[in-house]
């Protein structure tokens, strides 16, 4: 029964080893990603900042056609002038140059707005994508750090998971279902008895149950924490000297 007690400490202990990887396991390729989502975003948030420029820049040029079409059309018309014969056709044609005037007046301080909204705009973008280099070069360097320790990890757990495969053949069929069973209710499996004290749940141990601890002639589980209890070989030599 000793031997079979050695054999489950090496199987938590490597159980211990294996789930504080698998933690990482876990855990690395979220904060990964999330480094990933965030670089993402930050360039999504670029692209609609540009598209909305994009948009601006067509009603600019718009603006800026009507506009020249309109100079046209009053360079003409002023031409025209001179041809005119009668005071009536004069006066009409004057009037339609001043109202294309005006009209133009109105076009040149809407296009001044959205040249204002467009500068607003690339200054925004520049300032993101700024922040945006930055942030690249910081998540980079830390999404290689975690790619690297996630690579020595697969390197060690891969073994482990071997190793504990082999363990477990070692084990008695009927102590493995218990040691699981343990483990899936209290992490640990395993308890020192000492001094008729159960060191898992510090609860007392009966006189009785104790000795038969220290013979280790079956498995004996702490009555309260169900631990697997065992004495340290070296208290039970001491004990046995005293
Ligand atoms: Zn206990």
């Amino acid at each position: 029964m000793r031997e079979q007690i050695s054999v489950l400490e090496v199987l938590q202990q490597i159980d211990m080893e294996l789930s504080e990887l698998e933690v990482h396991l876990t855990e690395y390729p979220k904060k990964i990603s999330a480094f990933e989502q965030e670089l993402q975003s930050s360039k999504e948030s670029i692209l609609s900042i540009n598209n909305k420029k994009e948009e601006f820049l067509k009603v600019k040029s718009e603006l800026e056609n009507e506009l020249s079409q309109n100079e046209e059309t009053i360079k003409k018309s002023e031409e025209r002038l001179f041809e005119i014969k009668t005071h009536k056709e004069y006066q009409a044609l004057q009037k339609e140059i001043t109202e294309t005037k005006r009209m133009n007046y109105d076009l040149e301080e809407k296009l001044l707005d959205e040249m204002e909204k467009i500068e607003k705009l690339e200054a925004q973008i520049a300032e993101k994508n700024e922040e945006l280099a930055n942030k690249e070069n910081d998540y980079q360097e830390k999404i290689s750090d975690y790619k690297e320790k996630l690579e020595e990890i697969k390197i060690v757990y891969e073994p482990k998971v071997e190793e504990k495969v082999k363990i477990v053949q070692t084990i008695s069929p009927e102590l493995l279902p218990l040691y699981e069973k343990i483990k899936t209710k209290n992490g640990e499996v395993l308890a020192i008895a000492k001094n008729e004290v159960c060191t898992g749940c510090n609860m007392n141990i009966p006189a009785q149950l104790f000795n038969e601890i220290l013979t280790l002639s079956r498995i004996i589980q702490c009555p309260s924490c169900k631990k697997i209890l065992y004495c340290e070989e070296e208290s039970n030599s001491e004990a046995e000297t005293e």
